[in-house]
């Protein structure tokens, strides 16, 4: 070659938008193009902008690939730089053509034309003996990319090894099961973290034991949504417990937890389990009143299917469900992230259990964004689910079960809420 590289700048044009503003799409379909063309992938990293568009570089032994997106133009602009010619950068070409399905245009530099520049007699004073990677363990690709969970002001970011164990997407949403540095795999339905192996048990101990220690004696509970099992383990852990009915409307979410998250979807093979694919809306609407001891609303936040989750109209179905002296929670988004959703959830409770009988609880959420997370709490009936439960038969529970966050004096401890929370709520500050 009469050149010491080979530079193919590429327009990608009339590509497809989401695949354009999905880093770990772009990410994957960068470094398979490098190593279909038999490239060695020495590191990568990707940055997913806001509020869209991705920029990467893919460091090959043989230089470099490079991109930057624009999914509202649908357009991409790709530098394929490879110097000797052990590697054909137009395979790479090839691939990301069929990746992005995109139109092109293309033009082919040779890079440091031999006809121009002459060798010269450059002698390093540091010459790196090291080789950049071991031999014996072969290339280890240091990938840089990130699972963002945002709104347009917060977020929290997830490392992860760029490795998508599932993603499918349905007409409810898209999910996926991606595997992170910092808190191992992680289920995500659309761009949200749902949970993550490592903290999943703050979530799910709080959604559980404090409903379940106050009522103190629930047999028939109905849980909506809940599809990573997370609840339903936790719910299984009371021998009283004669029956769970959990409604979820998407099973690719089950599928994917039993999967990749045994751990958290261990109970539903649990024969007190009532597992029903449906609507838990359409569900509540059709229960016969008076049906269950405890109802747990373990759903996402409010878009798609679970938009519904937040009105008023589904809270009193779930209300005439409950028997007297039933008490129900739900996920209640954050007096720090979706501020307005929390504190309007907290109104309609209010409105249909009445004020004295809404009690909400505040736990770490270390993987939702800003890490304040709520739980909202309905009774039918006048139990305060924050003092009149048995402190040491809730202490005997968690211990007896091992349990990782939930315990007795956390129990009351969840429901002393901030001043500024208080003031939000128009509770007494
Ligand atoms: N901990 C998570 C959070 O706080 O965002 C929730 C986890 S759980 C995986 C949420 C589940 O609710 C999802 O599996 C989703 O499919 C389900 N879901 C959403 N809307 C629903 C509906 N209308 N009926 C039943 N399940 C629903």
């Amino acid at each position: 070659m009469n050149a010491l590289g080979r530079h193919i700048l590429v327009e990608f044009s009339g590509c497809n938008a989401e695949v354009l503003n999905d880093v770990s799409i772009i990410e994957r379909s960068m470094i398979e193009a490098a190593q279909i063309a038999g490239a060695t992938v020495i590191n990568s990293t990707f940055h997913h902008f806001s509020p869209w568009g991705v920029s990467g570089v893919v460091v090959i032994q043989e230089s470099h690939l490079a991109i930057h997106t624009w999914p509202e133009y649908r357009y991409a602009a790709v530098d394929l730089f490879t110097c000797g010619d052990s590697v054909d950068p137009w395979v790479s070409f090839e691939h990301l053509k069929k990746a992005f399905q995109a139109n092109y245009s293309a033009i082919e530099m040779n890079r440091g034309s031999l006809h121009v520049i002459k060798k010269s007699d450059f002698q390093p004073q540091h010459i790196r003996t090291k080789p950049s990677f071991d031999l014996e363990k072969g290339f280890q690709i240091e990938r840089n990319v990130w699972f963002t969970d945002k709104d347009e002001n917060q977020a929290l970011s997830l490392r992860y090894t760029g490795e998508v164990l599932f993603d499918e997407t349905n007409p409810f949403q898209r999910v996926r099961v991606l595997d992170s540095y910092s808190h191992g795999k992680f289920l995500a339905i659309n761009n949200m973290v749902m949970c993550t192996e490592r903290d999943e048990f703050h979530y799910h101990e709080m959604i559980s034991h404090p409903i379940m220690q106050a009522h103190g004696n629930a047999k028939n509970i109905l849980v909506i949504g809940g599809g990573d099992g997370g609840t339903i383990r936790e719910l299984f852990k009371y021998n009283q417990v004669e029956k769970v009915t959990m409604v979820e409307i998407d099973e690719s979410v089950i599928r994917a937890s039993k999967e990749h998250l045994p751990n958290i979807a261990s109970e539903f093979g649990n024969s007190k389990l009532n597992l029903i694919i449906g609507d838990g809306i359409q569900f509540v609407k059709e229960a016969a009143a008076n049906s269950y001891d405890v109802i747990i609303v373990d759903g996402s936040d409010p878009v798609g299917p679970a938009q519904g989750l937040f009105t008023a109209e589904f809270y009193n179905n779930c209300k005439n469900a409950l028997k007297e002296g039933g008490m129900i929670i739900t996920q209640g988004e954050s007096p720090m992230f979706h501020e307005g959703t929390f504190v309007e959830l907290n109104q309609c409770l209010k409105g249909i259990f009445g004020k004295s009988q809404v009690h909400t609880m505040l736990f770490h959420a270390t993987t939702y964004p800003s890490g304040m997370w709520s739980l909202q709490m309905g009774v039918k009936g006048n139990t305060h689910p924050a003092k009149d439960f048995n402190k040491d038969k809730a202490r005997q529970f968690s211990n007896d079960k091992s349990l990782k966050y939930y315990n007795e004096d956390l129990h009351a401890a969840a429901f002393a809420l901030p001043t500024f929370v208080r003031k939000m709520l128009g509770e007494n500050a």
